[in-house]
């Protein structure tokens, strides 16, 4: 069972003895999944995803474009066997773009040369007068999103230190990097939302910052303490924050994040941005769809 979006990138290079159907919409993908041995089945809203892959009984492979995976209800996939693949990488592209842009706009405040422009005013100094080069920047996740961004960082000068789990590469550790925070020009997230790093952000991280430095959070919004982060806005305790996450998300209208000081919101778009992404899906799908036909291992199954 496939999404017809994916068709014309799919239909000529998967297996000949895949019997494929087609759907458009989560009636159609709902009416026939319980029969089916193998779903792509992401519909544009996680909650539909989920409530299509809980009727598939029989599945034996669930295919998701998602990198993270809390939209699914892994125990129940678990018991009936059915193997989940993610889509760790297909969007760690844009996303490290997006990462970027953050840092040239908060750097240039290229937030406010807009609204200049769109005022049709002239400028007579730019709002914006740091640059990358010669800074320095921790990336706290440094899995795929995180040393991509490092790759992106290095022509333009920024010297990067990345925090893993492991600590594996020359990376530090969970319980290294606090003490090492105020040496650095900009904060950048990009670790998994999980237990340990609910919250990871709070009063005291924000405290600890360089003062003017900024925070760019690609990662998810309740990384960081909320409440913690506005205060440190409204304070001016930290230079600002470019935030691509939020929690909650959407920001209801009368949220204070939307009026925070030095705030610049990409309204979670990093992830969803180029064309290209949706071809990284498609390929690694049919990819995956070949191995399973030959009984191969699948790539980014969750374990
Ligand atoms: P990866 O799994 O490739 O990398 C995650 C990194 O985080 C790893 O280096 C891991 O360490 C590290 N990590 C895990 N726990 C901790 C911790 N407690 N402290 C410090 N580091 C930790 O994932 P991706 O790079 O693909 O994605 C990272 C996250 O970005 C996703 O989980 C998702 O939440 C978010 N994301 C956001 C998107 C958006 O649209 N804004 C789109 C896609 C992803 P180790 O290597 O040791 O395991």
């Amino acid at each position: 069972v496939l999404p017809m979006l994916a068709r014309p990138l799919i239909e000529a290079r998967l297996p000949a003895t895949l019997d494929c159907h087609w759907f458009t919409d989560r009636d159609t993908a709902q009416a026939m999944i319980a029969d089916a041995d193998i779903a792509w089945a992401d519909m544009n809203r996680p909650q539909w995803t989920r409530a299509i892959a809980a009727e598939g009984a029989r599945l034996k492979w669930l295919s998701t474009v998602y990198a993270g995976i809390d939209a699914f209800d892994i125990d129940l996939l678990r018991q009936r066997g059915t193997v989940l693949t993610n889509g760790i990488g297909i969007n760690a592209i844009p996303v490290a773009e997006y990462a970027v842009l953050g840092m040239l706009a908060a750097a240039k405040r290229f937030d406010q040369v807009v609204r200049t422009a769109d005022a049709r005013e002239w400028p007579t100094a730019p709002p914006g007068t740091s640059e990358l080069h010669e800074t320095r920047a921790l990336i706290v996740g440094f899995g795929t999103i995180g040393r991509m961004i490092a790759e992106r960082l290095a022509p333009f000068g920024v010297a990067v230190t990345g925090v893993t789990r492991s600590g594996r590469d020359g990376t530090l550790t969970p319980d290294q990097w606090r003490t090492r925070i105020g040496e650095f020009d900009w904060l950048i997230l990009a670790a998994p939302s999980t237990r340990e790093t609910h919250a990871m952000i709070g009063a005291a991280e924000l405290a600890a910052m360089k003062p003017g430095a900024w925070l760019i959070n690609i990662a998810r919004g309740d990384v960081v303490d909320q409440p913690a982060l506005i205060a440190a806005l409204a304070a001016r305790r930290i230079g600002g924050a470019f935030l691509d996450v939020t929690d909650p998300e959407p920001l209801p209208g009368d949220h204070p994040l939307w009026t925070a000081p030095n705030t610049i919101h990409s309204m979670h778009l990093s992830g969803r941005s180029t064309r290209r992404m949706f071809e990284r899906a498609a390929d690694l799908f049919v990819e995956n769809a070949n191995a399973f036909v030959a009984g191969r291992p699948l790539r980014n199954v969750v374990d």
